[in-house]
């Protein structure tokens, strides 16, 4: 076994609900602890699964995946040649740390952010340095900039961030971009970006043309509601793309997915709704913490990270009453999926109760 293996802290799956609510005794769990859709799926998308031609089951799937490669290149307004899918966004941050990192590298990152930077870096024997958001828990760019070593090979931008939400402009990760060696790459998660209220101004989409050493990941999993599929990509420059492809596994992505994946991406409209739905949620969770004085981020998500003084405590009791927030980020805070409005109206109430609470 690789050394760096042997001492793994493995990411933490969610639980299954089912076992949940049996284990709480409750009829109905709602995960609010690992931004998925709240409003499931486009019901185009179910048509295109169940339309989907069973006797392909023994044939290994499109390896290209031509169909989805064009309309995503159509659509995000780059080659198709660009494009490489993977199992989740997450196989692309496997994928990357194998290509780039060999022991000993460094892989820089602001925190707190997403763990499976962490993860991958260490499995390749790689050291991370995390340079601390600032006040506002926006990121340090000086302090990265400062932390650039022959060392680093890796330099991970998770915007929107997760878990604290707040986004960071293009033209100052532009200016951080050029203060960035070419053997450096810069590895752009836009995880969450369609749920930023100026996602087109946002994107870095159009760097890794210009910058070879960048790259921008998507995923299907958040704001088009496709978690369960496993369907994320990577935008690499035209001269990078055939390394990646080469990297790749030639049939990560099922057939059932990318009709799932292509069918999503003709759906605008239920991703649009979605988007509109969170910002007009997001705007009432900021009016509800503002007025209550509790600290949180400025969120560009489909969550809020806030403060809380018994943050812990607050986490067990909603999840009494069937609502799970995630913990465990920064001492002190918690990180909370935006719901519908439904369940952000019952959760606040019971926010509200707990501080009226006088027993606690
Ligand atoms: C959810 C998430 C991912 C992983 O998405 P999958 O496509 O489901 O693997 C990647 N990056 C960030 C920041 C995420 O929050």
């Amino acid at each position: 076994m690789k050394a760096s293996v042997r001492n793994l802290t493995p990411y933490v799956p969610e639980q299954p609900l089912a076992d949940l609510q049996a284990e709480l005794g409750l009829k109905r769990v709602v995960r609010l602890s690992a931004n998925e859709n709240p409003y499931g799926t486009s019901p185009a998308v179910e048509r295109a699964v169940k339309s989907w031609d069973f006797t392909n089951s023994n044939r290994y799937p499109d390896a290209d995946a031509r169909a989805l490669r064009t309309a995503v290149a159509a659509q995000i307004g780059v080659a198709p040649a660009q494009l490489v899918f993977s199992v989740g966004l997450d196989e692309m941050i496997v994928m990357l740390s194998r290509t780039f990192l060999a022991p000993g590298d460094r892989v820089l990152v602001s925190g707190p952010t997403f763990s499976e930077y962490g993860l991958h870096a260490q499995i390749e024997g790689a050291q991370l340095v995390t340079v601390p958001t600032l006040a506002d828990d926006h990121v340090d760019f000086a302090g990265m900039a400062a932390a650039l070593t022959p060392q680093v090979k890796l330099v991970w931008l998770c915007n929107p961030n997760n878990p604290t939400g707040t986004s960071e402009s293009l033209a100052d990760i532009t200016a951080f971009i050029q203060q960035v060696p070419a053997e450096t790459m810069v590895l752009i998660d836009e995880a969450y970006i369609d749920f930023a209220p100026n996602a087109a101004a946002l994107t870095a989409m159009q760097l890794p043309a210009k910058y070879p050493n960048v790259v921008v990941m998507r995923t299907f999993s958040k704001a088009y509601g496709l978690a369960n599929f496993r369907i994320g990509y990577g935008v690499f420059a035209p001269e990078l793309a055939p390394t990646m492809q080469a990297v790749r596994l030639p049939y990560n992505v099922n057939s059932l997915t990318q009709v799932a994946a292509l069918a999503a991406i003709k759906d605008q409209d239920f991703v649009q709704k979605t988007v509109a739905q969170n910002a007009s949620e997001r705007a009432r969770w900021e009016a509800y913490f503002t007025a209550r004085h509790w600290q949180f981020d400025q969120s560009a998500a489909n969550f809020i990270f806030f403060a809380h003084p018994r943050a812990v405590a607050l986490a067990a009791m909603l999840k009494q009453n069937g609502y799970l927030v995630r913990t465990g980020l920064r001492p002190g805070w918690l990180r909370l999926t935006i719901g519908t409005a439904a369940d952000n109206a019952r959760l606040r109430e019971l926010m509200t109760e707990e501080c009226e609470d006088p027993a606690v």
